[in-house]
């Protein structure tokens, strides 16, 4: 039966293409046919942002290294028609010494309090801590956060931090920053410390799986990475990180790396930091060079495990994607390239939708 109703299927698309051959071209699309199409796109599903630094902006506007006027603010995702975004409090790598990791975890501790209370006071946003929550969450037209956390140094050497964090909210955690830490090695980091993965790390990754928190491997190494997915029973993913074979960047994935994170059922999230995408000045590097990235993922792992990590107000955008306002011209230009409907639903937000039902979120 589901035979017949694919072979019928089939057959009302090629008539279909027959009488409007345009409709099945995007190429000849113009520009306004676009943008009304990638509108009507992010209303109907699920769009998400897998990683910003905004929360410690939101928190310290008027901290001397952070800028007062961000790339993502709520009504800036509104605009943009991006629904979702995990937003993560960022901890650079300090010392690790007794005293300096449990400041650490207090940090963590206080900065997400504040953002949280920030969050709440919001009437048109709310923290989503499941898949459900996401989708509630855009039929009702409330803009959904995700907490994550950038850098496990937040949990120093205590793994019931793990638990406290979750219970703060957190669904996400990147393992290490640029500099090897408790946990692993970094891929910016010039000396490998425990070769990979650590034996602390190894109780991270299992305690991580049991609790639902996501792993994420951007700036983890390679041996950190290839360790992590030996370990970890859930699927894994990169949240904001560019393909090595492009741009020659310890911080982006070699092609091995992104079929063995899809091959466990994890997701690949570009990021559109500059730095990682293009050789070329800034005023030159735009949206065609973050889909240039894509398209190559995808030829790598499929559109399955592919996704988009801005890394905004932590060094993200490029020129035509300037804050989370532009998100729909990245639709545009994939559009433009022939991606399906169907293929930008999971872009933005079936495959991650999928991912956290895979960590039971
Ligand atoms: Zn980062």
């Amino acid at each position: 039966m589901r035979k017949i109703v694919r072979t019928l299927a089939r057959y009302s698309v090629i008539s279909a293409a027959l009488i409007f051959p345009a409709v099945l071209v995007s190429q000849n699309h113009t520009e306004a046919e676009l943008i009304k199409k990638a509108n009507s796109i992010h209303k109907r599903v699920l769009t998400i942002d897998t990683h910003n630094d905004t929360a410690l902006r939101i928190n310290n506007p008027n901290s001397a290294t952070r800028v007062t006027t961000g790339q993502v603010t709520f009504p800036l995702m509104k605009e943009g028609g991006l629904d979702a975004s995990l937003f993560a409090i960022y901890i650079g790598q300090g010392e690790r010494d007794s005293v300096s990791l449990i400041k650490a975890t207090e940090y963590v501790k206080e900065q997400l309090s504040k953002f949280r209370s920030y969050v709440e006071s919001y009437p048109t946003v709310s923290i989503a801590y499941n898949s459900e929550d996401l989708l509630r969450n855009k039929k009702e037209r409330i803009t959904s956060v995700v907490l994550a956390i950038e850098n496990g140094y937040a949990i120093a050497k205590d793994i019931s931090n793990l638990e406290m964090f979750r219970d703060m909210g957190v669904r996400a955690i990147t393992l290490c920053h640029n500099l090897n830490n408790e946990i692993c090695d970094a891929s910016m980091d010039k000396q490998s410390e425990h070769n990979g993965l650590s034996a602390f790390g190894i109780e991270v990754v299992k305690e991580m799986n049991r609790l639902g928190i996501i792993i994420d491997l951007s700036h983890a190494s390679t041996k950190t990475l290839f360790d992590v997915l030996k370990v970890s029973k859930n699927p894994v993913m990169a949240s904001h990180s560019g393909v090595y074979s492009i741009k020659n960047h310890n911080r982006n994935l070699k092609d091995n790396e992104m079929r063995a994170i899809a091959d466990a059922g994890g997701l690949i999230q570009i990021a559109t930091g500059r730095f990682f995408l293009s050789e070329l000045p800034k005023d030159s590097v735009n949206v065609s060079h973050i889909a240039d990235h894509i398209d190559y993922a995808k030829k790598i792992v499929g559109i399955d495990h592919i996704g988009i990590g801005t890394d905004f107000d932590g060094g993200g955008g490029v020129v035509g994607l300037e804050n989370a306002s532009k998100m729909k011209n990245l639709t545009i230009e994939l559009l433009r390239r022939g991606y399906s409907e169907s293929e930008l639903e999971k872009f933005w937000g079936a495959n991650f939708l999928r991912f956290l039902k895979m960590q039971k979120l």
